[in-house]
């Protein structure tokens, strides 16, 4: 599918428009038309009622190990800036940039894509630690590269992290002796390694081109992706805020809040939608990398004994989300980050993907990402954090490791009232982005097929077929011709429908080409008044996928649309 012809009818219909266009647009920011507004509502609408306001907690839903609570927040974008030393994102939300002497232009180092593109990459290492974006660059991920070595039996020489960091040669020659796999562990290893001491050294093992001019570029610098401001008159660095990365940290924060204020028990989820910001240094593909953005994330608290059951049910009740709500099987992938590791009891990650139009074919992108987290997020924000540059993997707080950032002190653990056990609960993170979700919706939908005209000449239409739960209208109705009464009744039902969902009146022009827009619109029903609904009651259904047009009764309209709908 062509991504052009979508983004044109996005901004011609008014799904979407550049933010602050008329100054020539905002590089990163998007605006939601009146269509858009209504299917992104829709969307998140969609995903807070089946996560969590009818979500069953009564009965069990299949799949799941047992019953569970859902309950929701909403926190603040800006927060106390503790929050994000002890979450990690004030060190570690990074990406690597580097500028070009020549043309001036920022360029998001990639030399770590490099080193991925010619080597022989034989295990899973690479596609563990090294998290290739779709954007062409790729993001270490230090706490796989953990888990990946604990789970390799690398963990007793991992163990002190820092010897890894402080000395990369000696470690290196500590687990060439332990590789199991030949010298293609070997290999991947000392990469990780050199990666790692470049990043430590600030300099670059290779150094590449810039793909803009060919000029040198600058040693690799690190881009903080989190915007600042200031909270207070002063510009100071007491006073220096930042807008939330992700809306998680919001609800590990109030944990212990919504235990104590509520009666939910372990297991159970806190859901919440909101805005996030990310300076992304290189926005692209329509909505899909924006610097502001909305996530739909679950953090679902559950025993360790019961967690990777957990992960499994959410990984999989995400995954069939997507398809119930229209996107076709065979353009989504559920992809576990290593497959080797689920077995593994403590983590894992998987990935739902989608094959957007923007892609190379067979590449797919990210649309949520499911992680089991263990206690870490919880205990970070008790115990607090080790300094993360020093010492970038995920360890646990040695004996004498004293914490470069202080926790809150508080007791984030959790006592089970019936058994009176006394634990850290582990966590289940489904993480979604509102707006990826729309764009892959949008995309999807985006259909061309050939029907006949009014003359029944075959002419090329254009429909959003839209899952009618997530359509941005429901119907329209239509007076076939603008006398006779036929207005006077369909704007009654137009009424009547209007009370209950998005509708649309339209008594312009021909009645085909009434037709047509609302394909475009993705409306899934039209209604038309004509000269027999004066004399019969009945007026004509048309349904926008099928073109099949049926006669109902004027007074049936409204409950037939509303169960169509769902
Ligand atoms: P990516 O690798 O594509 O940057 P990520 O792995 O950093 O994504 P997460 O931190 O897991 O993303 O965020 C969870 C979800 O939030 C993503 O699956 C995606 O749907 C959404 N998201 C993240 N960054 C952006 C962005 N810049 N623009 C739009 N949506 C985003």
């Amino acid at each position: 599918m062509d991504m052009e012809k979508i983004v044109s009818l996005c901004r011609r219909r008014g799904f979407l428009f550049q933010s602050s266009e008329i100054y020539g647009g905002l590089n990163g920011f998007w605006d939601y038309g009146p269509l858009g507004v209504e299917l992104k509502r829709n969307v998140k609408e969609a995903w807070w009622r089946d996560m969590v306001s009818q979500h069953d907690d009564m009965s069990v839903i299949p799949g799941a190990p047992s019953t569970y609570e859902m309950t929701g927040l909403d926190c603040t974008i800006i927060m106390h800036p503790q929050v994000w030393k002890c979450s990690g994102h004030f060190d570690l939300f990074c990406d690597m940039m580097q500028t070009c002497r020549q043309c001036k232009k920022l360029v998001r180092a990639d030399h770590v894509q490099d080193m991925l593109n010619n080597a022989d990459w034989t295990n899973s290492f690479a596609a563990e630690c090294f998290v290739t974006r779709p954007d062409g660059g790729a993001t270490f991920d230090s706490g796989a590269a953990l888990r990946w070595a604990k789970h390799r039996k690398f963990g007793r020489r991992l163990s002190p992290g820092l010897a890894l960091v402080r000395n990369p040669e000696v470690t290196m020659s500590w687990l060439a002796e332990d590789v199991e796999n030949g010298t293609a562990g070997e290999l991947t290893l000392s990469l990780v390694l050199s990666y790692m001491a470049t990043e430590q050294k600030n300099q670059t093992g290779l150094q590449m081109p810039c793909p803009h001019c060919g000029g040198d570029l600058t040693e690799p610098r690190e881009f903080n992706l989190m915007f600042e401001s200031y909270a207070g008159a002063i510009k100071s660095e007491d006073n220096r805020v930042f807008l939330r990365p992700e809306t998680a940290q919001g609800i590990f924060v109030n944990f212990k809040n919504v235990v104590d204020s509520t009666r939910v028990r372990i297991p159970f989820g806190i859901a919440q939608v909101g805005k996030s910001f990310r300076n992304e240094i290189t926005p692209r593909n329509f909505t899909f990398r924006s610097r502001e953005f909305e996530q739909m994330e679950i953090e679902f608290f559950c025993h360790p004994d019961t967690s990777k059951e957990w992960y499994q049910y959410w990984r999989d009740r995400r995954f069939r989300w997507y398809i119930e709500h229209g996107l076709a099987e065979g353009r989504l992938q559920l992809r576990d980050h290593d497959p080797d590791e689920l077995s593994h009891y403590s983590t894992g990650t998987a990935d739902i993907e989608y094959a957007f139009p923007f892609l190379a074919d067979g590449e797919f992108g990210e649309l949520e990402g499911i992680a089991h987290r263990g206690d870490f997020d919880l205990r970070s924000h008790m115990e607090g954090k080790l300094d993360p540059k020093s010492c970038p993997l995920e360890v646990e707080l040695g004996e004498d490791g004293k914490p470069k950032y202080k926790g809150s002190g508080r007791d984030l653990t959790y006592r089970d009232d019936l058994t009176n056990e006394r634990f850290t609960p582990h966590v289940i993170e489904p993480s979604a982005g509102a707006d990826r979700a729309t764009l892959a919706f949008m995309c999807e939908a985006y259909t061309e097929d050939e029907q006949p005209d009014e003359k029944g000449k075959m002419q090329t239409r254009t429909v959003m077929k839209f899952h009618p739960r997530l359509a941005p209208v429901k119907a329209a109705v239509f007076p076939l011709v603008k006398k006779d009464g036929m207005p006077e009744v369909a704007k009654d039902l137009y009424k009547a429908l209007k009370a209950k969902f998005p509708v649309f009146y339209d008594e312009k022009g021909a009645v085909g080409r009434r037709y047509r827009r609302q394909d475009e619109a993705g409306t899934p029903y039209c209604i038309t008044v004509d000269g027999d609904t004066l004399t019969d009651n009945t007026v004509t259904l048309r349904d926008r996928d099928s073109l099949e047009q049926i006669r109902i009764k004027l007074d049936d309209v409204v409950d037939e649309i509303e169960s169509r709908i769902g």
